[in-house]
């Protein structure tokens, strides 16, 4: 399940623009500060990959990796920009909700969730929306070694809160991952999670 070789392929303005070899894909999303680069670039031990999405010009693009010539990793633009003008917001939501209603190699959406902050209602909203559509979700808890007054406990207090929030209403509880790009901590078993979806 490891990463071997990564290649940038291309970015795209919407959903159609994108490579179309039929070869499966994750696409990762989150908050902006999340650590969606720093998880990226833990994934495939490459310090500067993600830097590629973060170009002037390129965060509001879907970026697309291809890894051991086989499948994707997407990085698309992430939510919650603060000083993002509403009209970036609202095209944000427009062209990404295309890409996610439209992408049928889309294996999975790694929905990123800063597991060191209480649940956000932005990132429930999210999680509540790719359900309501049947979108396949994992969640992938970030930061996990931000840990205040002793080991795993606020995080997983946080981790806890964020799944009780979620409205089960529209699915099951999602696959759920902890992970930390300081320590390399979950990074396996997410590979190991998404090799495993692939083969499905
Ligand atoms: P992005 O905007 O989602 O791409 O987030 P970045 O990867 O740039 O990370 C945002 C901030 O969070 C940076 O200051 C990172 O150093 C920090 N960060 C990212 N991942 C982790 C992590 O696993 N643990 C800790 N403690 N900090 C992290």
């Amino acid at each position: 399940s490891q990463i071997k070789e990564v290649q940038f392929v291309k970015s795209s303005p919407r959903a159609k623009d994108c490579p179309k070899d039929d070869k499966p894909e994750f696409a990762i999303v989150g908050r902006s500060n999340v650590g969606k680069s720093s998880l990226i670039n833990s994934l495939v031990r490459k310090k500067e990959l993600a830097l590629t999405s973060k170009k002037p010009g390129k965060t509001q693009l879907i970026n697309h990796f291809l890894v051991n010539k086989s499948w994707y990793l997407v990085d698309l633009p992430g939510y919650g920009f603060a000083k993002a003008p509403d009209a970036a917001i609202m095209d944000w939501s427009a062209f990404t909700k295309g890409y996610f209603l439209n992408r049928e190699t889309l294996v999975a959406v790694l929905l990123l969730i800063d597991a060191s902050v209480p649940p956000q209602k932005i990132d429930l909203d999210c999680a509540n929306w790719l359900g309501r559509n049947n979108i396949p979700l994992t969640f992938v808890f970030t930061k996990c070694d931000k840990v205040k007054g002793g080991k795993g406990t606020r995080p997983d207090e946080n981790v806890r809160n964020f799944q009780e929030l979620i409205d089960k209403n529209y699915r099951q509880q999602p696959p759920w991952i902890m992970t930390s790009s300081v320590t390399g901590f979950g990074r396996d078993e997410l590979l190991l999670h998404m090799s495993q979806l692939r083969n499905f």
